[in-house]
């Protein structure tokens, strides 16, 4: 069968980290970035028999405001529950997890694709704690050995597990960008896929197109970005495709992610919740979710990355693209409000031009960061609005504003930029500029209208870059429309 005679059915995990000051269970501080290793850690956190855990409230919060900004449902009570197996990152022999009552279910995100907005179902978000970190490396005699760093144990996770709703590759990439977007906005994480704060991973399998049944789901992990997600579902799609057609079973198995070689590789057998023996977590009291505390948490929410995308386009008028960059560039969304806010009546289109066209393309091509003034882009925006300087000499305004933080009405003094528009004085540069260039003269005369943008490049040129573009190419057409040939300079 060829490859799109299968649908892909794909559903996926997210861990991340949630933005707390200390670990799930302990005190230990969660900013152990750069620390010594082992330097963040109790006998709690360390595994030590006899410790107790004790819950982190703000940890709590902010799996419930997560939970109520996809909608989901909360219930009354929940408790906690072991999960247990061995490996040397988990020296307890058990992650504290929640099973079957997690904090939020039957939650949603709708997610903007090429194809369209796609709905996507969250099964689940639960609260749990991560485990330790294992370093592999070469001890003194050059034997291999694992270290294990325990500064990350403990850390609190946030598990949120969509219904596998999801169809395509891009539909996963754009579901995992949608989310950390939101994680971001509403302070639960800070997400950042390359520090392992936001780990993704992607149940995978196929079916005959127009059947039901799911195939056998491959579980693939360890990719570090988004386009990683992309790639690996993708690659994971084409293989099952080529594996069924080969007649060859597929077999339930954990996959990872080899970005260098864009392909998956088995990694183990898929466990099965049974293989965890799941028990209610004795060490801690089931955790009652009192109405008046989710209600204040519900209020709380910041606005929501959909609804200020809706806003931007419905209210301000900016297109779906410029809506979209702003809300999901922190330093660019910052930026437009404050330029708004700082101008009142100034109208919202241009400020989101200048903001996702050249802000973005100077701050993207920085070493360093970037500050515009909020009132020095408004002062900006309002002069090219208004004519007084052209947009190529906005454009060295602003790459001088941020060189050097002079405001706008300095950099145009000091340059000596303001737009010419009067025809008297372009004049005389576009009879220059039409006597130098007979060829294109000619090719206008001939029909060829795009010589015209030459000869108006050339007279931007010798204005350096002030002359009002229309004005100038309503003067060379109505000079060449009269017929005379350009004189003597
Ligand atoms: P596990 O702990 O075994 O990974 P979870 O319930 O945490 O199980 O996650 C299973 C994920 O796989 C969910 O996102 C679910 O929607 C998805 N899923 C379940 N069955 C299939 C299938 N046949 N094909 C693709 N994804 C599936
Ligand atoms: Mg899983
Ligand atoms: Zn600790």
């Amino acid at each position: 069968m060829p490859s799109d005679a299968y649908e892909a059915v794909i559903g996926i995990e997210v861990h991340c980290q949630l933005k707390t000051a200390s670990k799930m269970f302990c005190s230990c501080s969660t900013a152990y970035d750069g620390a010594r290793p082992n330097s963040h850690t109790c006998p709690v956190c360390l595994g030590l028999p006899g410790a107790l855990p004790v819950i982190n409230k703000r940890a709590v919060e902010l799996v419930l405001s997560a939970g109520a900004a996809i909608g989901a449902w909360t219930p009354d009570a929940t408790r906690w529950d072991r999960k247990n197996y061995f490996y040397p990152d988990l020296p307890k022999g058990y992650q504290i997890s929640q099973y079957d009552l997690p904090l939020a279910s039957a939650g949603m995100l709708t997610i903007d694709t090429s194809a369209g907005p796609f709905r996507v179902g969250i099964t689940r978000a639960h609260l749990e704690e991560d485990t330790a970190k294992l370093v592999h490396g070469e001890g003194p005699m050059g034997e291999r050995l694992s270290l294990v760093d325990f500064n990350r144990s403990g850390v609190p996770l946030m598990e949120i597990v969509t219904d596998p709703d999801i169809r395509t590759a891009e539909q996963a990439r754009r579901y995992a960008e949608e989310l950390q977007l939101l994680l971001r906005t509403i302070g639960a994480s800070d997400a950042d896929m390359e520090r392992g704060q936001m780990r993704v991973e992607a149940n995978v399998s196929l079916r005959p197109r127009g059947t039901e049944a799911f195939g056998t789901r491959v579980e693939v992990k360890n990719m570090n970005s988004f386009r990683s997600v992309e790639r690996a579902i993708a690659f994971e799609i084409e293989r099952q495709a080529a594996a069924l057609d080969a007649g060859e079973p597929l077999r339930m198995e954990t996959r990872g992610w080899a970005d260098e070689r864009g392909e998956t590789y088995h990694m183990r057998a898929k466990e099965t919740s049974d293989d965890y023996r799941y028990f209610p977590e004795p060490d801690l009291p089931p955790l009652r979710v009192d109405t008046a505390w989710l209600a204040q948490i519900r209020g709380e929410l910041p606005e929501l990355p959909a609804a200020r995308r809706a806003r931007y386009s419905d209210v301000l008028g900016l297109s779906a693209y410029d809506a979209a960059v702003l809300v999901a560039d922190a330093d660019a969304g910052t930026l437009f409000e404050a330029t708004l806010a700082a101008s009142p009546g100034l109208e919202a289109k241009p400020v989101a031009n200048w903001v996702t066209g050249d802000y973005l393309r100077i701050r993207n091509a920085a070493d360093g960061p970037v500050t515009v003034e909020p009132a020095a882009l408004a002062d900006l925006v309002r002069r090219v609005t208004d004519g007084s300087i052209n947009r190529s000499s906005g454009r060295e305004v602003l790459e001088a504003h941020v060189a050097t933080g002079e405001s706008i009405e300095a950099i145009v003094a000091r340059l000596g930029l303001r737009q010419i528009s009067d025809a008297g004085s372009l004049g005389p540069v576009v009879e220059q500029v039409l006597a130098a260039n007979p060829d294109a003269v000619a090719d206008v005369r001939a029909g060829k209208p795009q010589a015209i943008g030459f000869l108006v490049g050339q007279v931007m040129k010798a204005t350096r870059g002030q002359a009002n573009a229309g004005v100038v190419q309503a003067a060379i057409r109505q000079r060449l429309d009269g017929g005379t040939e350009p004189g003597p300079s």
